[in-house]
């Protein structure tokens, strides 16, 4: 079964607003089990909306709209698919009875403009709007159905979950959900991903997919199957095989993230940390410290900014603050060292190198990242060179060091 999602608005046009609707909408649909392969923006403009919904009727099985419902003269979704289908608007007392009422809690009586909220084409099942003004409406004509929603995602949201999608899987009953799995990988490149499983990449069932994500890979293993427990085994066979080939750069999977996968191996083994910042200026301490339950392992963390800071709090010397900016492999050891101490943990992890855009050392140009990391009775340090602007080498570099920390954790730094 094949569905199509139409965003309806000028201002998606224009770039004004992201339309999260379409992502949102194309995410559920897949996973219901339709095919997309369209995924249409319009103006608000009756005949282009006209043509539209024509074309998309045409294609699909399902369309799925969003916007263009409210009661102005720009909103011509209604009219729009009327005129496609040939049918005419009728008055629905029902639909105004729902729109009367949600005027009423905003203490607000109705006028001649509202009225266009109750009009629905010929035939329609209006779909009560529990958040805002505008019904919704579900159209059936020869087979192919086509659900109009309200643009606000605060309302297409709850509409689509409570009332629409239960009707739809009532009435498109043979479908096969998506099952997928996001495997999360670092410290591999996606080109060497591509060297250990790209066989996979062609099989057609279930289907193996790497993207990249901020400074990760991702590999997602689909497939669609109406037995959800049969889609598990399918998806959990793929995934054994990409873990013999690459088990050692897969930190996590699906939602999971390095903060927490990091945490949790720092509790499980007993072992207190402390950060020293200087490039990520924050970010790496505010990663660690988001994951609930952190107080039980992280001890502290320290943005030492300026060359002062990072001699008198955590003893770096001299000579080496003073040496690039103080972005060089003995500042992020030491700062690591120093943190350390102070803290009294035991592992000190840090950072310093050059976010841009302006900066950069002979030998280590802007984008450069050192990450220190200090355990009881060792030291490593690790450079990485990042191209893109400053929020870019700021999180890439605070990325690295949490992927550092758990490489240290899970497998040790030797290779
Ligand atoms: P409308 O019902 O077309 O007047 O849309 C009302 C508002 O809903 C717009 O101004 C946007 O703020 C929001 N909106 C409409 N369509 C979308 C969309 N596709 N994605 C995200 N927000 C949207
Ligand atoms: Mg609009």
């Amino acid at each position: 079964m094949k569905a199509e999602v139409l965003s309806i608005g000028t201002e998606l046009l224009l770039g004004e607003i992201l339309d999260t609707n379409a992502q949102y909408l194309s995410r559920e649909l897949q996973n219901l089990g339709f095919d997309l392969y369209h995924r249409v923006t319009v103006g608000d403009n009756v005949e282009r909306l006209r043509r539209a919904f024509e074309s998309a009727v045409a294609r699909a099985d399902l369309v799925v709209s969003s916007g263009g419902l409210g009661p102005t003269s720009d909103d011509v979704t209604c009219e729009a698919l009327a005129r496609a289908l040939g049918r005419d608007l009728i008055f629905s007392e029902e639909a105004w009875k729902t729109v009367k009422a949600q005027l009423d809690v905003r203490g607000r009586s109705p006028c001649d403009s509202d009225r266009k909220q109750a009009l629905l084409v010929w035939g329609a099942t209006f779909v009560p709007n529990r958040v805002g003004t505008a019904p919704g409406q579900v159209v059936t004509d020869g087979g192919k159905t086509v659900v109009l929603l309200p643009g606000p995602p605060r309302e297409m949201i709850p509409m689509w979950e409570k009332d629409v999608r239960p009707v739809i899987q009532r009435n498109f009953p043979g479908l096969k959900p998506l099952f997928s799995r996001h495997l999360r990988l670092v410290g591999i490149p996606e080109a060497l991903v591509q060297e250990a499983i790209g066989d996979l990449f062609r099989s057609p069932d279930p289907t193996v997919a790497p993207y990249v994500g901020p400074g990760e890979v991702r590999v997602r293993i689909a497939t669609r199957d109406s037995d959800e427990r049969r889609a598990r085994e399918k998806v959990a066979q793929v995934e054994e095989t990409i873990r013999r080939k690459l088990g050692k750069y897969i930190y996590g999977s699906d939602g999971d993230d390095l903060e927490s996968v990091v945490g949790n191996l720092l509790a499980r083994k007993g072992l207190s940390l402390a950060v020293a910042e200087s490039c990520t200026g924050g970010l790496l301490s505010h990663r660690i410290s988001s994951v609930p339950g952190a107080s039980r392992y992280f001890k502290m963390g320290l943005i030492a900014y300026s060359p002062g800071v990072k001699r008198e709090c955590l003893s770096v010397r001299k000579e080496d603050v003073e040496r690039g900016d103080a972005v060089n492999p003995e500042v992020a050891v030491s700062m690591a060292r120093g943190i350390r101490a102070l803290a009294a943990a035991d592992i000190g992890l840090s950072t310093t190198g050059f976010a841009g855009p302006s900066g950069g050392a002979p030998g280590a140009p802007v984008g450069t990242v050192y990450i220190g990391l200090v355990w009881p009775d060792g030291d490593y340090v690790e450079v990485q060179r990042y191209p893109g602007d400053r929020s870019s080498v700021i999180s890439r570099g605070t990325q690295a060091a949490l992927a550092l920390l758990w490489r240290f954790l899970t497998r040790g730094l030797e290779e």
